[in-house]
């Protein structure tokens, strides 16, 4: 999916922007206990175009004046967007601030869109020319407060999506990243496996014209390591917060069908840990836990255990995911990885067979009998899977308000005893028949 970014100085009203163009869309993702979410980025549609916007001004850089947060938000969606939506006050005419913003857009090659915000009522478009001297073409009048213009806008924005190679039809190949907040390992540990892997066939150029996705293929599998960016590309003053290093993992995770969620053993694990883990979660993608810098702990026979325990606590959420310690450093357990994943996405695609399904589910019913709730009775009457990545289950019964979170969780972990889906969330839904 393309992504579109908008950028402008402090309350020109990018975030109202950002939450009309998602809508209810932030809300209804399933919330994951123990992540705090931000938004800055989420899924967005038009007509029938489906994109990812970031609202820059989400991306706080705590102590650091307002110009250079500014600028420095303004060089993250020259980074990471297709098309930039250049936000202004209709209010307030141009100011020196909008135009230090438009000085670092002008360097960047990507399209960028004007709108001008606050131009409530027709009476008001009229005023709109002067930003056409801002040099960005045209200018969109708008109205975030009551959601006007904002079809114009987007046709404009939509006009200027790249054309991509179409993920889904190129489904024999694992697409996988590393996740993970700053200086966990990342690209060591990228590095580090395309130096072992001596199979590289090339080097594919991404969605996004900083990043190089290495292709590579072991035992006949094709597998596609994600850049995260960053990884070959650093040294930008932005790159090690935190609110950053989420947004890549966002649009890593969004490309992929299974992350190595990278933790750091020699710090432990973080809050900011837990929030990307919790993402890659939420989006349904097959996962792998990879706890890097294993040499530099001191052990003893307890060790291994121990932080496995630490883990599935902090991880909850995560009890289907295995878990792989190992160095970037030393290469140790290395080759472990790259069978992982195929497991992982092995899960993340099966499909198992409907009367199968149904002789574990009738199994489950008669050891847990359905609850009553209300002297009403759940009735299970058949179940089917409906999707996969990640595998997804329509339960069939009487009325799906009676089937509770416990209930559903108990049918999860009984299908999952059956079929295994190490690696793979999977999904239940109770429809009613
Ligand atoms: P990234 O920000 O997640 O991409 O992290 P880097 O790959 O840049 O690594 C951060 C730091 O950790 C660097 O100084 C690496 O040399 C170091 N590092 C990475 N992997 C390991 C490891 O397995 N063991 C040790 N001891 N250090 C590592």
């Amino acid at each position: 999916k393309s992504i579109v970014a908008i950028v402008g100085r402090p309350n020109v009203g990018k975030s109202t922007i950002f939450n009309r163009l998602v809508g209810e869309r932030v809300s209804i993702v399933e919330d994951t206990p123990g992540v705090t979410r931000d938004r800055i980025y989420a899924e967005a549609e038009w007509l029938t175009t489906a994109f990812n916007v970031i609202d820059t001004g989400g991306i706080e850089m705590s102590d650091e004046p307002l110009l250079v947060q500014m600028r420095q938000q303004a060089e993250i969606a020259i980074d990471e967007a297709d098309v930039i939506i250049f936000l202004v006050n209709g209010r307030e005419g141009i100011t020196a601030a909008d135009e230090e913003v438009a000085k670092i857009l002008y360097k960047s090659n990507k399209p960028v869109v004007v709108a001008v915000n606050k131009i409530d009522n027709p009476e008001m478009r009229n005023e709109i020319y002067e930003y056409y001297a801002l040099g960005f073409g045209e200018p969109y009048p708008i109205s975030g407060a009551h959601g006007l213009g904002l079809g114009d806008l987007l046709d404009t924005v939509i006009g200027y999506f790249p054309k991509m190679h179409d993920q889904e039809s190129d489904d024999e190949t694992i697409y996988f990243s590393v996740i993970g907040r700053p200086n966990v390992g990342k690209s060591s540990l990228v590095n580090a496996m395309l130096n072992e892997e001596r199979v590289i066939v090339s080097e594919l150029e991404g969605t996004t014209r900083d990043a190089i996705d290495t292709r590579l293929n072991r035992d006949d599998q094709d597998f596609v390591i994600i850049d995260t960016a960053g990884m070959r590309k650093r040294g930008k003053v932005y790159e090690t917060t935190e609110k950053y290093s989420v947004l890549r993992a966002l649009k890593a995770i969004e490309r992929s069908d299974v992350v190595l969620v990278l933790i750091d053993a020699e710090t432990g694990i973080r809050e900011q840990d837990k929030k990307i883990a919790g993402y890659a979660h939420e989006a349904g993608r097959g996962i792998i836990i990879a706890v890097n810098k294993w040499d530099t702990v001191e052990k003893n026979q307890n060790t291994m255990k121990e932080f496995e325990q630490k883990v599935r606590a902090n991880f909850q959420y995560l009890d289907y995911a295995p878990i792989v310690f190992l160095s970037a450093k030393t290469k140790k357990r290395l080759h472990t990885l790259i069978p992982a994943i195929k497991t992982a996405s092995e899960n993340h695609t099966k499909r198992v067979p409907t009367n199968v399904l149904n002789d574990v589910i009738m199994d489950a019913l008669a050891m847990n009998p359905t609850p009553t709730v209300k002297g009403k009775r759940l009735k299970v009457l058949y179940t089917t899977q409906v999707a996969i990545k990640p595998p997804s289950f329509a339960v069939f019964v009487n009325d799906p308000d009676l089937m509770h979170f416990s209930y559903k969780r108990f049918l999860e972990n009984r299908i999952r005893d059956a079929f295994g889906f190490v690696g793979t969330p999977i999904k239940i839904f109770a429809r009613k028949r």
